[in-house]
This record gives C-alpha cells, sequence and structure tokens, in this order.
C-alpha cells in the first residue's frame, strides 16, 4: 500500500504513522465485517468452505484414499497461509473472508460422510415391500438420527416418501424454513404454548391430553383456519397417548369441536425389534380394537400407522396405511432379525487422518492409566476423534479401524478429542503389512475394499442401538459432508 506516500502529492508524508480518512474507513469495515459477523458476508464465505469440503471429500473418497501421506500435511498448511492475508501500513492483517474459507476438515481432521443415494436405496427398498396406496413418513428426528434432517428429509421425499416424523416442534419449523412442505408430524403432544408455531408453519402435532386438543382447536378456529392431528394410542407401551380403550370417550369428549380434524391414529410398539413375538401380537390386537371402536363410535381414525423400522421389516401385516420408517432410513438393521430380511445400505462414514505416529517400545503405555502396554513391533498412531465426537469411550481397546485396507486394532483409553490405534509392523508370511503416515485417512465407520467397520459392530459392544450411535457420531464437533 501507499500509505507513506501522500496520496495527493506523491510526497513522502511527513507523519509516517498518518491515517487517511479513507483508509481508517476501509479498515474499521474490514473489522467491523469481522466482529459483527455480517450473515452475507459469512454465508458467502461458508459456502465456499462448504464446497472446499466436499471437494477434498470426492478427492478423500477416491481410491487411493489413504495414502495422502506426509506430502498432504506440507501441502495444506505452510506457506499458503500467507495469501490468506493482505498487508496495509505495514502491518499485517488477515482477510476474514479467506479465513472463514478455510474447509473444516482442513481445521480439524475428522469427519462425518453421508452418502444420500444409500437414503435413497434404503427408502425405495422399503417402500418396494409396501401395498400399494401404503404410505411411506420418513423419520428425520434428532437431526436425522445424525444424518442431517433437511438433507434427509428431501432426499426421501424423492424417493417415495410422503410423510414426515419428527420429535420436536423446532425440528418440525427447521424442515420448513428449508422449504420443506410435506406433511409434518411431531410424534408427541408439545407443550400448549407451542400452539401458534404449530398453526404458524401447518405442522400437525400428535394429541393425547383434551386440554391440548381443545386449546389448539380453539386457537386455530379463532384465526379460521383447521385443527388437523394425529391420536396417539397407548397399546402396551406406557409412554404417551390415550389408552387403546378410551378413544372413543376422549374423542367424544374433544370431537364437537369444529376445527379440530383427526387426520391420523397411530400407535407405538415397545417390542417390535425383540426376539419374543407376544406383546407385540397383544399390541396390534390393542391397535386394531381401538381403530375398530372409532369407526363404529362414527369417527373416521384417518391415516392408521404403528410401524417403525423393525416392525415394518418384520411384521408386514402391520402396514395399514403407514409405516414410520427411521433408523432403517439410513441403512442400519434395527435387530439381528432383520439382517436376512432386507437389504440396506448404511448412509454414515466417518474418518478422519492421523495426526501424529510413534514407534513404541515394548512394555511403554498408551493413552490414560496406560492400560495399554506396547508388545512391541507396533506403531501407534493418533487420530483426532474421541468421546466429544460421539466415539464412545466404553468402546475402548474393543473396536477395529481401517489404515490402507488392513484391520487394526483400538489401543488404549478413548480420550475425548483423539484416541490411539495400534498397528503391527513384524513381517512374516503373507500378511500384509501396512506403514501408515500422517495424514492417511482412516475409516472409522465404513468399508475398505472388502473389510468393514459397522455401526451395528459398536452396538454389540455397548449393548445399545444404532440410533444412539449415529446420532452421537452425526450430531458432534465434526462436520458433514454429504454426496
Ligand atoms: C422414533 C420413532 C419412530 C422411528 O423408529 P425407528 O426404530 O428408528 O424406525 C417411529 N415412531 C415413533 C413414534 C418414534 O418415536
Amino acid at each position: 500500500m501507499t500509505s507513506s506516500l501522500n496520496g495527493f502529492t506523491g510526497r513522502p508524508r511527513k507523519d509516517p504513522g498518518f491515517v487517511s480518512a479513507g483508509q481508517a474507513m476501509r479498515q474499521s469495515e474490514t473489522a467491523a465485517r469481522f466482529a459483527s459477523s455480517d450473515p452475507s458476508y459469512q454465508q458467502a464465505a461458508q459456502a465456499r468452505a462448504r464446497e472446499a469440503n466436499a471437494r477434498i471429500f470426492s478427492a478423500s473418497s477416491g481410491a487411493d484414499s489413504a495414502t495422502y501421506g506426509q506430502g498432504y500435511r506440507t501441502s495444506a498448511s505452510g506457506a499458503a497461509i500467507l495469501s490468506y492475508g493482505s498487508t496495509t501500513d505495514g502491518s499485517f492483517s488477515f482477510n476474514p473472508e479467506k479465513l472463514e474459507a478455510i474447509p473444516e476438515v482442513e481445521r480439524r481432521w475428522s469427519w462425518v460422510e453421508i452418502d444420500l443415494n444409500a437414503i435413497r436405496f434404503n427408502a425405495s427398498m422399503v417402500k418396494s415391500r409396501l401395498s400399494p396406496g401404503t404410505r411411506l413418513m420418513a423419520v428425520v428426528k434428532a437431526d436425522g438420527y445424525g444424518h442431517g434432517a433437511v438433507q434427509c428429509a428431501k432426499t426421501a421425499l424423492n424417493s417415495g416418501a410422503e410423510y414426515l416424523g419428527v420429535a420436536t416442534v423446532d425440528e418440525a419449523i427447521e424442515l420448513r424454513e428449508a422449504r420443506v412442505f410435506a406433511p409434518i408430524l411431531v410424534l408427541a403432544e408439545p407443550p400448549m404454548s407451542a400452539i401458534p408455531l404449530l398453526l404458524g408453519y401447518k405442522i400437525m402435532p400428535a394429541i393425547y391430553s383434551p386440554e391440548f386438543a381443545i386449546s389448539y382447536a380453539e386457537a386455530a378456529d379463532a384465526i379460521g383456519c383447521r385443527a388437523p392431528f394425529h391420536l396417539a394410542v397407548n397399546t402396551g407401551m406406557n409412554r404417551i397417548g390415550v389408552r387403546y380403550d378410551e378413544v372413543v370417550p376422549f374423542m367424544q369428549q374433544v370431537g364437537f369441536h369444529r376445527a379440530l380434524e383427526l387426520v391420523g391414529t397411530f400407535t407405538h410398539y415397545a417390542t417390535a425389534d425383540c426376539a419374543e413375538t407376544l406383546d407385540f401380537q397383544i399390541q396390534t390386537r390393542h391397535f386394531i380394537e381401538a381403530v375398530n371402536a372409532l369407526r363404529q363410535a362414527g369417527f373416521n381414525p384417518g391415516i392408521v400407522h404403528a410401524a417403525n423400522s423393525a416392525a415394518a421389516i418384520r411384521y408386514p401385516d402391520v402396514q395399514f396405511d403407514m409405516v414410520r420408517l427411521g433408523i432403517s432410513l439410513y441403512g442400519y438393521y434395527p435387530c439381528p432379525e432383520a439382517f436376512t430380511l432386507i437389504e440396506l445400505k448404511p448412509a454414515m462414514r466417518v474418518k478422519a487422518r492421523i495426526t501424529d505416529t510413534r514407534l513404541v517400545p515394548m512394555s511403554e503405555g498408551v493413552s490414560y492409566g496406560l492400560h495399554y502396554r506396547s508388545p512391541g513391533s507396533v506403531k501407534i498412531c493418533t487420530l483426532p476423534i474421541g468421546y466429544g465426537d460421539g466415539l464412545r469411550r466404553g468402546l475402548s481397546s474393543k473396536i477395529d479401524f481401517l489404515c490402507g485396507g488392513a484391520r487394526v486394532r483400538q489401543v488404549g483409553n478413548i480420550c475425548m478429542d483423539q484416541c490411539m490405534f495400534e498397528v503391527d509392523m513384524r513381517s512374516f508370511g503373507t500378511r500384509q503389512r501396512i506403514d501408515p503416515q500422517i495424514g492417511d485417512v482412516v475409516t472409522i465407520i465404513g468399508e475398505e475394499g472388502d473389510a468393514a467397520v459397522t455401526v451395528e459392530a459398536m452396538c454389540e459392544v455397548l449393548g445399545t442401538i444404532p440410533h444412539e450411535v449415529t446420532i452421537g457420531l452425526g450430531n458432534s464437533r465434526m462436520p458433514r459432508l454429504y454426496r
């Protein structure tokens, strides 16, 4: 810049520290933008960062994804950072837009990849098993089980789903604000104070209390619109809903209201994913009784639905008018019984790059507690992912990762932000030997060649269901990348 010369005379300034009014304004504008986080400005930069993320992601999901090596690290940082700054008056100042545009996967080397084609595949796979006319509800609560509610909802709606299910009013509003216009059901009764939001955003609640039904109807009536809802029926899970033998009195109590519109009647199974089936059959019988009683009393139950993923896959006779597909939309088997019944493709992959490596001499320990002791001839590699990212501490020393197509053992306690794995450096027989380097990509969930590390394997170790694992990893600090 010409800060040491007078802009009019071209002569050296008398006062070298002098800042012209124009210069001061330009500087303060940059500072103000930086501080105020001007949304349009930040959005443009973030959009560029997302594009860059996606570019890096598609490059890294190629065949040689695991072999970036040392070169990757040097090319990604170092001299390049200088181009992110510009100087005024000899002092260094960063260009905030360029700082913003540094992709998240270059800020920390761990990320979640979401394959929307897998979601498409799973939705059509389930849809093809439904009788014609049976609807598919895509359940996208908890940010699409960690896969991103908006992206997954749009994908599912393009692949045969007609309805969306969420847990909260805010989850429904997020979809509406992303211009998703399909019917949305909140799967539980929200607080009464949220009624204006339901009407304003055209979101349907599940209802089971007369107070809520009447308030909702009156609020709708006051502005001259309908109050559509689904009636939740408790058939045995004892979580929410009107008891199956009390649905007729309930509807008689609230049904007089002209604005109320019973659009659907549903229940939820407690044991659809359990080996034992008797309780399941009892719930089904109670539900059919409730629906028949409504009809006999002159109430049209609307869309009748009961099945979650497990029930939709295992029991075709409870599909009724709609099935509510959650976990299997994302490609996970709700229970071992489902493995042989349907083909699903998991939509989530979790990856990280190695941030450090070392040869640990025999008997030295690794990680908190030093519970793991080196047997010698091992390379210990560190990844920037831990229980703060949903990689549960209970998995410590009990899971494998994939590195260069080979299975490697996670060792030592998983830390909050990092964890380690072991690579056997001995060469014997025909064993495939790998020598991972800093920057190499490691698969935490996903497949490399014939080898796979799965959500289901983590569930086995943790004694939990895939829902909890994908939500923990997907809704974490890690960026989500889509393809
Ligand atoms: C979450 C939920 C579902 C989806 O269950 P999955 O096991 O994920 O398929 C269906 N119905 C209700 C009421 C739910 O709360």
